[in-house]
Parts: C-alpha cells; sequence; structure tokens
C-alpha cells in the first residue's frame, strides 16, 4: 500500500521514506512528530511549478510547522516565509532567511512586532488595519527606512468552502479590510510617505474545498485595483487543500492555476502556502497504554491527545491511523483517545482499526502541518519530541527534544 511517496508499508512495517517508523519511536520514546524532508521539498517544488507559468514565489506559511529543520530545508530551497509574529520572523530569519524574503501578516500586529519587523528589513507587510499603516509609517521614518512596501489584505465577503474556524474572508470574520475601506486607504497614499502601496493581499481560509470562491474573491480583487495600475503584486494566500482521508480528493491544483493564468497576467503572484507543503510528510508516532472495552465500545486509549494534537477536538478534522506493524486479521470499530481530561480528546471516533494491544504503536497522518505547531502543556504535559528523516531518506534525527517534566514550572515566580 502506497499512501504518499514517503510514507508507506515496506512489508510489513510503515516507514517514512527508508526509515521504519517503529525504530524511530522506539529510540526517541512517544509520542513523537516524525517528518519527511524529502516529502516537504517535493510538496514545495511540486507547487513551484504548478505556479510556474504564473512565476509565482512561494513563502511558506511559518505558522503550520515552525520547526527549524524543516525552515532551513526550505531556505535553501529557494522558498520565502510569511510570518505571523515576531517569534515566526526569528525562526524564520534563524534558518537563514533574509528580510526581504519574510512577509509579515497578521491582524493584529503590535507596534513592537511592527517596530521589529522594520528592523530586520522585512520586505512586505500585509496590512489588515488603517491604524497600522501608521505605525509602519512612523517605524520606517524612525529606523530612517526610505519606502516599505506594503499589500492591503481584502476580504472580499466570500463563504469558503472548509470549517467555519478554517474561513476567513467572509463578512463577519476578523480578518481583512473590505474593498470600500482599501479604496479610501489608496485614495489617501499621500499621508503615508514611507509606504509603496505596490501590492494586494488574500487569504479566505484554509484547506478551501474548491476553487470557485477563491477565484471569485480573485475577480474581486482586480476590480478593486485596476484604477491603481502601480499595484503590480498579488498576494494570493495560503489555503491549498491536502487530502485527509484515503478516499478524498481535492480540487486540482493545474486547473485552478488554468483559471487563474489569464486573470493574473502581467502581475507578479506571491503564494503562502502552509498546509499543502508540510502536512503530509509528518506523521505522529503514539502507543497504546490500554485498550478499554465497555458499553459495547472499545477505546484505544493512546499516549497521543489533544494537548500533541489539538485539530482532531478543535476542527472536527479527521486523520488517518495505521498500526506501525501491519496485522492481519480482524478489524474492530474503535475509538481512539488520548489521556487528557476532556471529554473532546478523541483523536478518532468509530474507526476500523486491526486489533492493537498495549504496547503496539501507531501513527496519525498528515500530521505535519498544525500539530506540534498548536501543541499545548495542557494537563501539564510536556510536548513531544520531533524527529526528520534526511532529504536522502536513510538517516534521521530528533531535531527538537522532548520537554522535560522539569522545563514546565520554569517561569513561575
Ligand atoms: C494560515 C495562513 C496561511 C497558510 O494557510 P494554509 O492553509 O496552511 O496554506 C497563509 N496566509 C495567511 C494570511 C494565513 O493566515
Amino acid at each position: 500500500m502506497v499512501l504518499n511517496s514517503s510514507i508507506r508499508y515496506a512489508t510489513d512495517s510503515l516507514c517514512i521514506d527508508e526509515v521504519d517508523i517503529d525504530a524511530i519511536a522506539r529510540e526517541t520514546g512517544t509520542p513523537v512528530y516524525i517528518y519527511s524532508l524529502k516529502r516537504v521539498l517535493e510538496n514545495y517544488r511540486r507547487l513551484r511549478s504548478a505556479f510556474a507559468r504564473l512565476g509565482a514565489r512561494v513563502h511558506f506559511s511559518v505558522k503550520s510547522n515552525g520547526s527549524l529543520a524543516i525552515l532551513r530545508a526550505l531556505n535553501e530551497a529557494g522558498a520565502g516565509f510569511d510570518c505571523v509574529s515576531s517569534g515566526e520572523i526569528t525562526l524564520a530569519l534563524e534558518a537563514g532567511a533574509r528580510g526581504k524574503d519574510i512577509v509579515f501578516a497578521g491582524v493584529g500586529k503590535t507596534r513592537a512586532e511592527i517596530n521589529f519587523a522594520v528592523s530586520k528589513g522585512i520586505g512586505w507587510f500585509n496590512v489588515e488595519n488603517v491604524l497600522e499603516l501608521r505605525y509602519i509609517n512612523e517605524a520606517a521614518a524612525e529606523a530612517g527606512v526610505d519606502t516599505i512596501g506594503v499589500a492591503p489584505r481584502l476580504n472580499p465577503q466570500v463563504e469558503a468552502k472548509t470549517h467555519p474556524y478554517m474561513a476567513t474572508g467572509h463578512g463577519a470574520a476578523k480578518f481583512g479590510l473590505t474593498a470600500d475601506v482599501i479604496r479610501e486607504v489608496l485614495a489617501s497614499q499621500a499621508q503615508y510617505p514611507r509606504i509603496n502601496f505596490a501590492g494586494i493581499h488574500l487569504h479566505i481560509g484554509s484547506q478551501l474545498g474548491d476553487n470557485e470562491a477563491t477565484l471569485s474573491a480573485v475577480d474581486k480583487l482586480l476590480d478593486l485595483i485596476r484604477p491603481w495600475p502601480q499595484i503590480r503584486k498579488i498576494n494570493l494566500g495560503g489555503g491549498l487543500p491536502v487530502a485527509y482521508r484515503f478516499d478524498e480528493t481535492i480540487p486540482s491544483l493545474g486547473d485552478f492555476v488554468e483559471a487563474l493564468a489569464p486573470r493574473l497576467d502581467g502581475y507578479e503572484v506571491l503564494l503562502e502556502p502552509g498546509r499543502s507543503i508540510v502536512a503530509d510528510a509528518g506523521v505522529l508516532a503514539a502507543e497504546v497504554l490500554y485498550v478499554k472495552r465497555q458499553a459495547g465500545q472499545v477505546f484505544y486509549i493512546v499516549d497521543a491527545s489533544m494537548a500533541e494534537m489539538i485539530r482532531p477536538a478543535l476542527y472536527g478534522a479527521h486523520h488517518e491511523i495505521l498500526p506501525l506493524r501491519k496485522t492481519e486479521g480482524d478489524m474492530v470499530k474503535a475509538h481512539v483517545v488520548g489521556p487528557v481530561c476532556e471529554s473532546a480528546d478523541v483523536l478518532a471516533r468509530d474507526r476500523k482499526l486491526p486489533l492493537l494491544r498495549e504496547g503496539d504503536r501507531v501513527a496519525l497522518l498528515t500530521a505535519g502541518a498544525y500539530g506540534m505547531a498548536m501543541a499545548s502543556n495542557y494537563n501539564a504535559r510536556p510536548r513531544p519530541a520531533e524527529a526528520v528523516v534526511a532529504e536522502s531518506g536513510d538517516r534521521w534525527r530528533v531535531s527538537r527534544r522532548r520537554e522535560m517534566i522539569s522545563d514546565l514550572p520554569g517561569l513561575e515566580l
């Protein structure tokens, strides 16, 4: 069975590239996130070539996975970065990015973050508040920076086909500026002498189920900027979907680019994908602690929980789960749950799984995006280790050590 080019069974062992996942899990302990750098780079290059006819520059969305090992690999492959905080900017710089390779987005940038970004030579701000423009202008003047590139983020008031928590482009969302506000801003450019309004930004959500909403948003965006021919850069945001289920089909990237190409002819295009680059390059390995059968139900209680992977609890997200050692024989319908004291701590409900026993290990698939990035210390659980398999596919290392209980009380006075 081939799951993707990097995560697959070799005989009976679930492997990540050439490495047996169970061998990693035995050495690092569980739960552990494991990423294939090969798959990350493959996904990045696939996007780059799909969008090549638009000449699109890809900025990896650091919020989806801030692992320095991944950021370094993407930086070396030529990616830029999309950051939403000073912390993420610091990570991108640490990974080797230059300020001009970073776009700084976010609906609530603090003045300190704006000053920090300007001091680091950040090339581009996606702006979501009118007052932000004044702050950026003042920060540039103070730092002696002549001009800073700004792209107002359009809230196109379209409904994206995705989970409500992942939709950002409708009228009731806090994100972006509506077209009327952007028109006013562009008409008052003289107030911001240090700002170069050379671009426009759009991001209507994540895990987008069809291309229609994006295309309709792009049409609105083109209508909006028509009177300002100096706006030459269009940032289409991220949101490209991945298949979380074995039987799931996602909208074709080729069709999407085909539909975009005539519209965006002559523009410089930027993208900010996160999920579509890292999600299917990562797994979360966990061990079965207990098998509980009661009230006609089967529970596999594993040592990973909503603290390490919140997506099922937060979005009702589906992650496929596979045993690290393939077994023939009976399947059961089971719930895979974590140890956290919350009824929402369910990683998979009513899932057809092989008969597992205490000590068996499993992998939660497509866990590379918004997994570790959203992990918390809830229930005073130390956050898990991360391991990466090198691009060569046959070597791996721990890239971030598991937190220790002694790390936890460190900030308390
Ligand atoms: C979250 C986010 C992204 C990345 O979204 P993905 O769905 O992971 O591709 C890109 N741009 C902005 C502004 C975001 O908020």
